[in-house]
């Protein structure tokens, strides 16, 4: 389905709503949004959700944040490992060579 145009004349960009009372919901919004001279253009694509499906929807969302926090926290504590054994390692390779 081709996206409808704004009341700039725009296409309007299709976005995904992810407010605690629509999570998920798909909708078509001006493309300028943010800026200047920006219009209100909003349109629904998706029809609102049922009390069920939102908190199904929420919990998902919620669920998939702390994941990727977790997941980030892993990878920097990686990162950290990493540093210290390079740094290590040089410290190792200097004494090495100071000693010869
Ligand atoms: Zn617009």
């Amino acid at each position: 389905m081709a996206a409808p145009f704004c009341h700039c004349g725009e296409p309007t960009d299709l976005k995904t709503s992810w407010t605690e009372a629509n999570p998920g919901r798909r909708f078509y919004g001006c493309s300028r949004y943010g800026t200047n001279g920006a219009c209100n253009y909003f349109r629904w694509l998706d029809p609102a959700l049922d009390e069920n499906m939102r908190n199904v929807l929420l919990n998902f969302h919620r669920r998939i944040r702390e994941l990727e926090k977790r997941q980030n926290k892993e990878v920097s504590k990686f990162g950290r490992k990493m540093v210290s054994f390079i740094i290590l390692g040089a410290i190792v390779f200097s004494l090495f060579w100071i000693g010869k």
